[in-house]
């Protein structure tokens, strides 16, 4: 098992000052456990998806010896069409980035345009903080209510004070699950638009969610930024593939601070791949969908406290000990969920149905 520490740095390690207190992000790695805890799709790639990837790679592999398109044109008009597809719009590859992961976006976005301090509202997504910390970029942590919710009123007047360069939403949100509503996303956009500051919304979970994405307001208010990866929906995560979708302008400024090739050959092939069969990969975001539905109600019926969930996990509480202590029972018994650090609630991704039976057997005796 390998747990991030605070490390002890040695007085010859010029480390930042303000980095020095950071610890690596990452969940705890165990092997050997039903892992329900970073939030992956748990299906694996579909074999015919598989073999057309290896139908590509001869052709990528001889041309090794050559950088990869710097821009990943054919990449970004793929991921162009797959967005206007799904949210009838009519963005060009000049609306579109990708990169390593939407981590990745997400480090090109602070870099370029985190000078006057960003703003996001907690519980939510932690890298987004930590790429803040680790940029330079001036982070200030808003609030929720106390069920989790946006407080729409309380968030526009923190950006109105604040005046962040950049303002983050997760929607649907990690880890609580839950969704912002467009209305409320136009609200925010008007108000970081007066500041001239980006709103970036994180919609990494958009797939499994009914509301409309909001790349559908970009045309109105051209600071939106939306990012967007392959790695849940698109069972991909392990290829590293994150993509934003904005007005033109904006990722002119992330071609200013990407790394010269930052994407590889290999990654730009799979993902066109990827692209190619999406209707074969995102079918299973419905079997996902399902099976979340069914574990809530299960949840519930053993008296478990379960916040509605728009995404592929739950957020949950109301366990008859502290919620560490049932995270580390449950590990004992061969499954693996999250324990984010809210006092009360633990958070489990939604798993093959067989996983989920095994976590649902397993959480029962530390029913409220
Ligand atoms: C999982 C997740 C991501 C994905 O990051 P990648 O680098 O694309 O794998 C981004 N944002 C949120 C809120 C997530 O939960």
């Amino acid at each position: 098992m390998s747990e991030a520490k605070k490390v002890d740095w040695p007085s010859w390690l010029p480390i930042r000052p303000e980095l020095s207190d950071l610890i690596p992000y990452g969940a705890p790695q165990i092997t050997g456990v039903t892992a329900l805890n970073t939030n992956e799709n748990p299906f694996k790639v579909p074999a015919a998806v598989v073999e057309k990837m290896l139908l590509a790679l001869p052709k990528v592999l001889e041309n090794l010896n050559r950088y990869p398109d710097r821009d990943a044109v054919e990449l970004r008009s793929k991921l162009a069409e797959y967005i206007n597809q799904s949210t009838n719009s009519k963005f060009t590859m000049q609306n579109l980035w990708a990169a390593n992961g939407s981590n990745e976006i997400l480090q090109t976005l602070m870099l370029a345009c985190g000078g006057r301090g960003a703003l996001g509202f907690i519980p939510s997504y932690s890298v987004h903080p930590l790429i803040a910390k680790a940029t330079g970029t001036k982070w200030v942590s808003g609030e929720r209510n106390s069920d989790f919710e946006l407080e729409l009123a309380s968030a526009l007047k923190q950006v109105e004070t604040l005046k962040p360069g950049l303002t983050f939403i997760t929607t649907p949100n990690n880890p609580t699950g839950t969704c912002t509503p467009l209305s409320e996303i136009e609200a925010l956009a008007k108000a970081t638009l007066a500041i001239d500051g980006l709103l970036i919304v994180d919609e990494a979970y958009q797939e499994f969610s009914s509301e409309l994405s909001a790349a559908t307001l970009i045309t109105k208010y051209p600071n939106i930024v939306v990012v967007r990866t392959m790695s849940k929906a698109f069972a991909f995560a392990g290829a590293r593939v994150g993509y934003a979708i904005a007005d033109p302008a904006m990722i002119q400024a992330a071609l200013v601070t990407r790394l010269p090739y930052h994407l590889s050959s290999a990654t730009q092939a799979l993902a066109l791949t990827a692209l190619s069969c999406a209707d074969l990969l995102l079918a299973e975001v419905d079997a996902l969908i399902a099976e979340r539905i069914r574990v809530a109600a299960e949840l519930e019926k053993l008296g478990f406290a379960v916040i509605p969930s728009s995404a592929n996990f739950l957020l949950f509480g109301g366990f008859s000990e502290e919620a560490h202590k049932t995270w580390k029972s449950l590990v004992g018994e061969g499954v693996l969920i999250r324990d984010v650090g809210l006092a009360g609630y633990l958070r489990v991704t939604i798993g093959l149905p067989a996983e989920n039976d095994q976590f649902l057997a397993a959480i029962a005796a530390h029913r409220p």
